[in-house]
């Protein structure tokens, strides 16, 4: 099988523990507004790859990768389902840990039975919960919530391992209370392993000039970590109100 591949990169650090080999996978149905990779959005773009050909990349360097793996991330990974369940199959047989960075949005909870079986070779899935407030997430990344929770939800029920992120940008998601109600809603996610907020940053804006797009957050700033950090303490907060419930 083939999968359509924006890009590689070999010794990531930021996208799952350890030292890891990133798959950046082609194609998003989101067009969040603080995308900083907007050059993985169109399905058509990239190149055609073997699960062989980037397992055969993982093994030149493996020596690196003893206490990382493997992260698929992108784009949505989850729009090529049967080729990443194939590379992370094949990655499994092999011993390595895989990760999976997603926004969730391709979840059908009619038809989760891919995705169960995704799950039994995924060691974790980094989600990220851009807006827990519905009508806010649609004016941020054109798509309802609903399904993104309802993937959390199901993740978890399924057992497998979670670590939630959540970028905080001025004005759109930096409403103390909607903090507290997702952390409300990730307190029932009962395997929730990590939990990161991260600062909106512009550096992704350089890439919607060369692709001739306007930069949709062109008036707002880029967060700090002090805001990231209380961002945090109050989904801390919403996360302990609901274990105490
Ligand atoms: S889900 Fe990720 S890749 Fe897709 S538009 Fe949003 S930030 Fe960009």
């Amino acid at each position: 099988m083939q999968g359509r591949i924006h890009s590689t990169e070999s010794f990531g650090t930021v996208d799952g523990p350890g030292v890891r080999f990133v798959i950046f996978f082609q194609g998003c149905p989101m067009r969040c507004r603080y995308c900083h990779n907007p050059d993985t959005w169109d399905m058509n773009a990239g190149h055609a790859e073997s699960t062989e050909s980037l397992l055969a990349q993982y093994r030149r360097n493996a020596v690196f990768y003893r206490n990382g793996g493997i992260t698929c991330t992108g784009g949505e990974p989850m729009l090529q389902m049967p080729f990443l369940t194939e590379l992370f199959t094949a990655a499994k047989q092999e011993g390595i840990h895989t990760c999976l960075d997603t926004s969730g949005i391709c979840f059908d909870p009619e038809q989760p039975e891919p995705v169960r079986t995704l799950l039994t070779v995924t060691d974790l899935v980094m989600l990220d919960i851009k807006q827990i407030n519905d009508e806010k997430h649609r004016a941020l990344t054109g798509h309802s919530n609903a399904r993104i929770l309802q993937f959390a939800e199901f993740v978890s029920a399924c057992g497998a391992p979670l670590w939630v992120r959540h970028v905080v940008v001025p004005g759109l998601t930096d409403d103390p209370a909607e903090h507290e109600q997702l952390g409300e809603f990730i307190g029932g996610l009962r395997t929730l392993k990590g939990l990161d907020v991260l600062p909106y940053h512009t550096m992704g804006r350089r890439k919607y000039e060369e692709m001739g797009i306007p930069y949709p957050l062109g008036d707002t700033p880029p967060a700090d970590s002090a805001a990231a950090g209380q961002a945090k303490a109050n989904i801390m907060r919403g996360i302990k109100k609901r274990l105490r419930a």
